[in-house]
Parts: C-alpha cells; structure tokens; sequence
C-alpha cells in the first residue's frame, strides 16, 4: 500500500548504486561476479577498481541499478555475491545519508571515508 509520504520519499530516490568489494585475494572472485551481473542484467557497470577511491576504503566496482531493476538485480546479489561484501545504497542527492542511514550491506560493512563528500572536495564531481 502507498500512502502520499511514500510516494514523496521514492521521487527523491533516482537511482542505487552497488558497490562490490574484495580485497586482493579476492579480485578473481569479484572480475568473475562482474562479468556475470553485465551477462545476465542491462545495467551500467563501473571498471574494476583495485585501490580504495572516494568514499570506498579498497577496492571494488559498481553496478549503477535503476529503480525498477532493484527487485532483481540486488536479490540476484543476495544469492549470488561469492563471499563478497556488498554496499547498496539510494542516490537522493544527499550523498552522507545515502551512505550511512539509507544505506544496505550485505555481508560486513566497511567504514566509509565520508570526508569525501564534504564541500569543496574533487570527489563531489565524480560519481560516489
Ligand atoms: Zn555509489
């Protein structure tokens, strides 16, 4: 059932993102997961990112999801992540919130650099 607050609240979410995490001893697992999410879904993927950048503290990719992809894609994730930590979160536009109270783990969640979205930061102008 929808009310009208809900419906407030998903016309801010314009997206999610998940992030796939591996430490180097696990980089196999996650290039073997990336190739199979762009074999089975229509969605956008990040390279493959060995060293930790913006917020991420290592290494990992991308799976930019759209929101009518959400109920497949991340239960597809919830099944099939290898052992991989994974990080979904909404893209509000509120960069901290999406990372922290919106934010789903799968797996152990990581601590976060979330100095990065401080104003004046480079970071704000890639994708996080
Ligand atoms: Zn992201």
């Amino acid at each position: 059932m929808t009310n009208k607050c809900e419906e407030s609240f998903m016309s801010k979410v314009s997206g999610f993102h998940a992030h796939v995490y591996f430490d180097p001893a696990q980089r196999d697992e996650a290039v073997y997961l990336r190739r199979e999410v762009d074999s089975r879904f229509r969605v956008r993927l990040g390279s493959v990112q060995d060293v930790a950048v913006g917020p991420h503290p290592k290494g990992m990719f991308q799976i930019v999801i759209a929101n009518d992809q959400f109920g497949t894609v991340v239960p597809w994730l919830m099944l099939n992540r290898r052992g991989l930590d994974v990080l979904v979160h909404p893209e509000t536009g509120d960069d901290v919130a999406d990372h922290t109270r919106f934010a789903l783990w799968m797996g152990q969640d990581l601590p976060l650099e979330l100095d990065v979205f401080c104003e004046n930061n480079q970071y704000r102008t890639t994708t996080a």
